[in-house]
């Protein structure tokens, strides 16, 4: 039987000889490749790119970059991956976890506005599944509390808003271009912002805080006499990694018009259906990672194991993070939207290797059993 994946990683020939270069070449590390990936970016979202080695580390240097201390408080929504949180709380600072609006699963403004304090310095917007929610607010909501923004963008390489490019305006933004994100590096990740401050801060930080390394190894040097002045890690990008984000990037269009064309298409057979409800998310704009839906009267479990005898995977994004041991021993909350809607919710395969019998064949089987 075919199995249709929930996800996976969309590799061609392409990206299979530029990472034999790279081994060819001897030199796997941070050198040409990066800095080339890197130049792609900044000539894509016309602003200064930091590339490192998830998109984890990438949350995890920008949350440090804005200068959070111990007790500052980040607004962020409870259903959103657990590196959200975890990086949060890697810096020191505590997560405010927040409700979402149930129509786009981005964070809830008039809930995160009930959290506010005179601790909290930061408010991180996750882009779910590749929307944006209502971002003008969300800077305005900003500006008016002195609170920095981290959009986790994530979801959302090449999505954009009002026309916009996601990530070429606005404070700082972060991707992931992990093994089935939009576009892959293997793993990966980087920090986008025009804050000069901000992004120096990463390029040292990714190098265990060497200053200037960066330039160093992009000219295939190192740097033997340095200072450093703060904590840094080991997060820099590989060449290896660039490589493989180098060929995927200039396979992006292909990966984009698909991605759309797919959640068009469950859009359509799927958003009338009394059992189901879809996101409301404009996919002219919008370049989905996920595509999720809102069971609304079948138990999810049910749903699961119905497709998975036909092949299908599904997959659940996500569980509220409030609710896991470690962030609830920090800050104990309810939140009855997020704790309702999470339950309900359930991810369906979309990826650029899925073609539109795939995806009518999904759409077939699981309005076979919402009937
Ligand atoms: C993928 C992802 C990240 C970063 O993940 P990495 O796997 O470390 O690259 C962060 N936030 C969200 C919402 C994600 O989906």
């Amino acid at each position: 039987m075919k199995q249709i994946r929930l996800s996976k990683s969309c590799l061609s020939e392409n990206e299979k000889e530029a990472v034999l270069d790279v081994l060819d070449r001897e030199y796997l590390g941070m050198g040409k490749d990066v800095q080339e990936f890197e130049r792609l970016l900044e000539e894509y979202f016309a602003r200064p790119v930091a590339c490192v080695n998830t998109g984890t580390a990438a949350l995890h240097l920008a949350l440090q970059a804005i200068g959070l201390n111990q007790g500052d408080e980040v607004l962020v929504q409870s259903l959103t991956f657990v590196a959200c949180f975890q990086m949060i709380t890697a810096v020191g600072a505590t997560p405010i976890a927040c409700e979402v609006d149930p129509n786009t699963i981005t964070i809830d403004l008039n809930d995160a506005a009930k959290k506010l304090t005179s601790r909290t310095k930061a408010i991180m917007p996750i882009h779910y599944s590749g929307g944006v929610g209502d971002l003008d607010a969300i800077y305005k909501f900003a500006q008016e509390h002195k609170l920095r923004v981290i959009e986790d963008a994530s979801h959302g390489f090449g999505s954009t808003y009002k026309n916009r490019l996601v990530g070429s305006f606005g404070d700082i933004a972060v991707f992931s271009f992990d093994g089935i994100k939009n576009i892959t590096s293997g793993e990966g990740g980087c920090v986008i912002s025009n804050d000069a401050k901000v992004m120096s801060h990463v390029r040292d930080a990714r190098l265990l805080a060497v200053e200037k390394d960066t330039e160093k190894r992009f000219a295939g040097a190192r740097s033997w006499d340095f200072d450093v002045k703060h904590q840094g890690f080991r997060y820099h990008m590989s060449n290896i990694m660039a490589a493989i984000g180098i060929e995927q990037f200039k396979r992006y269009e292909e990966f984009k018009t698909k991605r759309q064309n797919y959640a068009k298409l469950y859009q359509k057979n799927l958003g009338n259906n009394q059992s189901v409800g879809v996101l409301d998310l404009n996919y002219d704009q919008v370049v989905p990672h996920i595509f999720v839906i809102k069971l609304l009267k079948h138990s999810r479990k049910e749903i699961q194991s119905h497709l998975e005898k036909f092949g299908i995977q599904t997959g659940i994004h996500y569980q509220p993070n409030h609710l896991l041991t470690y962030f609830k021993n920090i800050k104990e909350v309810s939140l009855p939207i997020s704790e309702a809607i999470a339950p309900r919710l359930l991810t369906l395969p979309l990826h650029a290797d899925l073609n539109i019998d795939d995806i009518e064949f999904v759409c077939k089987k699981l309005l076979e059993v919402l009937k």
